[in-house]
């Protein structure tokens, strides 16, 4: 839909090809070997660092700093890879300001931490560069694991099992591995194709089968799986929509921001990608500024994001509020959408003021109307096609200790499961720790 313009707003190759490149040019790039001593000469390699603590995965953040330092950034990697395999990603996309730079220490004393996040690319680019796959397979154990979904919970989780030995065969809907790192993340986060070269690389520990294009609930069953693996390890993610539930939501030019995302990322040439003049984000999330951003980037002149609750309720972080606002767009909070109007397509979107009540948030008389001829929904996404006899907490697969679901033999981890944010690092870690589980359950070491 967004490369035919069904109104004269909404048009692809708004810019030169040249503004594309600058545009979506990488956001931090590279450290080169220089810049990456001094960086990491400013670590105290504390002890007891909080550093590690405040990372998902937990990586001895001193450590590796200390093995830049001391010209080996190949160990530096290794170190790395040790706890998270999809390290190269996280050092790209995590938000470092939330975790582990907030909590160094130098961060706390002095308002500058090290630079965690650029240190970690130095090291990963540094050894994946060099080609080749720097871990080898234990002994073959005879055990075959199904792992359904291949983005970043899936992908460390089968890693992570083959290079124990066992076969594992890896399912995804999509016809491309690599989940939300290859449909999801911003374009200018993870850039040169970045996210299909990690997963080549991963994937050169071998042992890992992979099958595109299937869908569990479509062309798998779990019943099925359960009968010809020894275990299985489910990573769907979250593929639904939260609904608006405003009157005009099926007007043309109204979409989901995840799907405008995935365009932009497969999108061979970012000219083709049509975008409007006037854009309206609906949400307050990492989704809704990235939706925002991005349109920006193609060339929209007026870009508003509109949130129900205040700033600080936002789950994007302040330094992506911070980026969005440097990039021209705006924020509006405490609104929320009525209606979309429009003859067909959308023309303009009408909000009502809220307020916080004791009985929680209340729409206000007072109204007022943003012009728009694009319109990204951008309020959430939720767990769908899980498998029917699951138990649930809340709306994602309950589990216990490490992605341990109601029925045996069945394993869970990243976003589709209850608990942990909705992180990449996070979906990493519990791919990692569910493969741990298991080995040990079916080695009988559990
Ligand atoms: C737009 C956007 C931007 C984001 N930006 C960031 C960021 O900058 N930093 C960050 O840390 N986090 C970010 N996140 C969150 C992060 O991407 C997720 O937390 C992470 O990808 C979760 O990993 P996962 O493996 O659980 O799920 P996913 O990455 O969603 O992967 C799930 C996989 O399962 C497959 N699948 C789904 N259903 C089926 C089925 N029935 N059968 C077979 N396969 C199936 C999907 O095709 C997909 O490949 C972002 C999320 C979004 C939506
Ligand atoms: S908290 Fe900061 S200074 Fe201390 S080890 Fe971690 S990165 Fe280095």
């Amino acid at each position: 839909m967004a490369n035919t313009p069904l109104t004269p707003g909404v048009v692809s190759g708004r810019l030169g090809s040249e503004a594309y490149r600058d545009n979506f040019a990488d956001k931090a790039p590279p450290l080169t070997a220089h810049e990456a001593a001094i960086a990491a000469d400013r670590c105290y390699f504390c002890h007891e660092a909080p550093c590690v603590t405040a990372c998902p995965t937990t990586i001895d953040i001193p450590l590796f700093i200390r093995e830049i330092a001391t010209g080996a950034p190949r160990a530096a990697a290794r170190t790395i890879f040790d706890q998270n395999i999809l390290g190269g990603m996280c050092a790209r996309v995590c938000p470092t300001e939330q975790l582990c730079e907030e909590a160094c220490v130098r961060e706390v004393a002095e308002g500058k931490p090290v630079e965690i996040g650029r240190l970690q690319r130095y090291a990963t680019d540094t050894l994946m560069g060099e080609g080749g796959h720097p871990y080898t397979r234990a002994a073959p154990t005879g055990k075959r694991i199904a792992v359904v979904g291949a983005g970043p919970a899936g992908l460390a989780c089968a890693h992570r099992l083959a290079m124990k030995g066992h076969e594992v065969a890896l399912f995804d809907a999509r016809p491309k591995a690599g989940g939300l790192n290859e449909y999801g993340i911003a374009a200018y986060k993870t850039v040169d194709g970045y996210a299909q070269a990690e997963v080549d690389w991963l994937m050169g520990i071998g042992g890992i089968t992979a099958h595109n294009g299937k869908a569990l609930g479509r062309d798998i069953s779990l019943d099925g799986l359960k009968g010809e693996y020894d275990a299985v390890f489910l990573a769907i993610g979250l593929g639904g929509v939260n609904a608006l539930r405003a009157e005009g939501e099926e007007k043309s030019h109204v979409q989901d921001a995840v799907d405008f995302i995935a365009e932009l990322r497969q999108a061979e040439d970012l000219s083709t990608i049509a975008v409007g003049r006037n854009v309206v984000v609906i949400g307050g999330g990492m989704t809704a500024v990235d939706a925002a951003v991005q349109s920006k980037l193609l060339g929209a002149e007026n870009v508003t994001i509109v949130y129900r609750r205040g700033r600080d309720a936002m789950s994007a972080s302040e330094e992506e509020q911070h980026l969005a606002s440097s990039k021209g767009v705006r924020i509006v909070t405490g609104a929320a959408p009525l209606r979309i109007l429009g003859e067909g397509a959308v023309e303009a979107v009408e909000f009502a003021y809220t307020r916080e009540t004791e009985a929680g948030l209340e729409l206000t008389d007072e109204t007022f109307k943003i012009r728009a001829d694009q319109v990204f929904k951008a309020i959430g996404q939720q767990l769908e096609g899980a498998p029917e006899g699951l138990e649930l907490s809340g709306r994602k697969i309950a589990v216990t200790g490490p992605g341990r679901t109601s029925l045996p033999g069945i394993w869970a981890g990243g976003d589709c499961a209850a608990g942990g944010d909705d992180l990449t690092v996070t979906a990493v870690a519990e791919g990692r720790d569910a493969a741990e589980d298991i080995h040990a359950t079916l080695m009988g070491e559990g």
